[in-house]
């Protein structure tokens, strides 16, 4: 195996190691590094050019549920192991990024730059895990209800890689639902708003007050029917330069080429109308977006336990517990926009191993957005502190598999 570096794709063909890991977001990220510093032999395949996912393409600025909600201001993160590791490393790199209540909740506003070189430098000192950036999983082949290949499509070459086990971190379940794995799916009319981040700069003494007056504009555009009605359910931040701001725009509507082109094509006409009305927004421009429409919600792979709503606001705990969470049930919805219900005050919920684990496939792993819980639950256990420490759940027990034929947590 290479050492923190794509692997040689053509020693790739006929591939083995024991465990292999589709996508390098956050969970991902978590998953080869738990799995490497446990001797396994890991390979971490993700389809774009750099390692974080959503976490570094989303522009967003803080990292929720890595704390628990309570009165007290939190000495640490809810979590221990690496998920501790990397807050310690975001810390040194840039110490004025300090905890922060937001309303009943506390996040760690991040630089996204610094979490992507904390992913890359701490992946590249295991020496037995491969990266294989801009690759991506295209197919799957089992034998006797075991994953024993998955097709790896790397710039055009394709190859074969055959793991003990498989761990899904895609965020949309994509490898679960290649290898048969059952998943749940909200109906369309349910599935929570996706979201567009623009960044804004050139922005004139812009204050908290435009937090307010941006929804109030962009309410008035929607009337005006310059921009669709979802839309009104979009938030504004002020950014870390005194001339930045971020809008999280609000999109409906399937993962398809036309929505992409009407979030950007919006994302225009918003800046526009803003620029016309507001002095703030005169001068500025549109600095970057998010690298597409990121969704909220998508596929949850059915595993052996599905959490549901009652377990998380009831603070439910599980003898296979992987992870700790306090974050509430935020549900984007179409309708009513904003959606909280939050844990009592001081609280938190388990995450059993049992919803990483894939029903009826005795080698794959789930782990990030796209494990085994309700529609709601998910609207608690998708923020990445919450996806970090599952990924590192997920890695630790294939580890453990590779090695041993069964899992820690029975
Ligand atoms: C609009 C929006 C705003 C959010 N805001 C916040 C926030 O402010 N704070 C917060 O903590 N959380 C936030 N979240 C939630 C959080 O960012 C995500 O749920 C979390 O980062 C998901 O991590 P992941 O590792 O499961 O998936 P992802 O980050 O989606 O990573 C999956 C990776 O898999 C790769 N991949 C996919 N298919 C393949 C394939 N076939 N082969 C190889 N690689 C593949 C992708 O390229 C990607 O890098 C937000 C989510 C959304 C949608």
């Amino acid at each position: 195996m290479l050492k923190g570096e794509a692997a040689n794709v053509t020693n790739l063909t006929a591939s083995r190691c024991d465990v292999l890991i589709i996508g390098g977001g956050v969970s991902g990220t978590l998953a080869a590094l738990a799995s490497a510093r446990n001797r396994a032999d890991t390979i971490l395949v993700e389809k774009g050019p750099f390692l974080g996912g959503i976490g570094c393409s989303g522009l967003f600025q803080y990292i929720c549920g890595l704390y628990l909600n309570g009165d007290a201001a939190p000495a640490g993160t809810i979590n221990g192991g690496i998920v501790r590791e990397i807050t310690g490393c975001l810390h040194r790199l840039s110490p004025h990024k300090t905890v922060k209540k937001i309303g009943q909740v506390y996040v760690l506003p991040y630089n996204r730059e610094d979490l992507r070189s904390v992913f890359d430098s701490l992946c590249k000192q295991e020496e037995t895990l491969s990266l294989l950036n801009n690759a991506a999983a295209v197919n799957v082949d089992k034998e006797s209800g075991k994953i024993v290949r998955v097709r790896i499509n790397h710039q055009g070459t394709l190859n074969n890689i055959a793991p003990k086990i498989l761990i899904d971190c895609s965020g949309s379940g994509v490898v679960s639902v290649l290898a048969g794995a059952d998943f749940a799916l909200s109906p369309p009319e349910k599935i929570q708003l996706a979201g567009y981040t623009i960044r804004f700069k050139g922005m004139k003494d812009p204050d908290e007050t435009l937090s307010i007056k941006i929804p109030y504009y962009l309410s008035e555009a929607i009337r005006e029917k310059m921009l669709p009605e979802y839309m009104r359910f979009s938030t504004f931040s002020l950014g870390d330069d005194d001339d930045e701001g971020y809008c999280k725009l609000s999109v409906s509507g399937p993962d398809s080429d036309e929505r992409e082109r009407m979030a950007g094509e919006c994302s225009r006409v918003l800046h526009g109308y803003l620029a016309g009305r507001l002095p703030s927004f005169r001068g500025s421009y549109i600095a970057e977006t998010s690298s597409g429409v990121m969704d909220r919600e998508g596929r949850r792979i059915c595993g052996e336990y599905t959490l549901t709503e009652e377990d998380v606001l009831n603070a439910g705990k599980f003898h296979d517990s992987v992870a700790k969470n306090s974050w509430p049930i935020e549900i984007w919805d179409k309708s009513k926009g904003t959606v909280y219900k939050y844990l009592t005050a001081g609280e938190y919920y388990e995450i059993p191993f049992r919803c990483l684990k894939a029903k009826g496939i005795a080698n794959l792993l789930c782990a990030g957005r796209c494990i085994s819980v309700t529609r709601e639950a998910l609207g608690s256990t998708r923020v990445m502190g919450a996806c970090m420490s599952l990924g590192e759940g997920a890695g630790l027990a294939a580890a453990h598999y590779a090695k041993n034929g069964n899992y820690p947590f029975t």
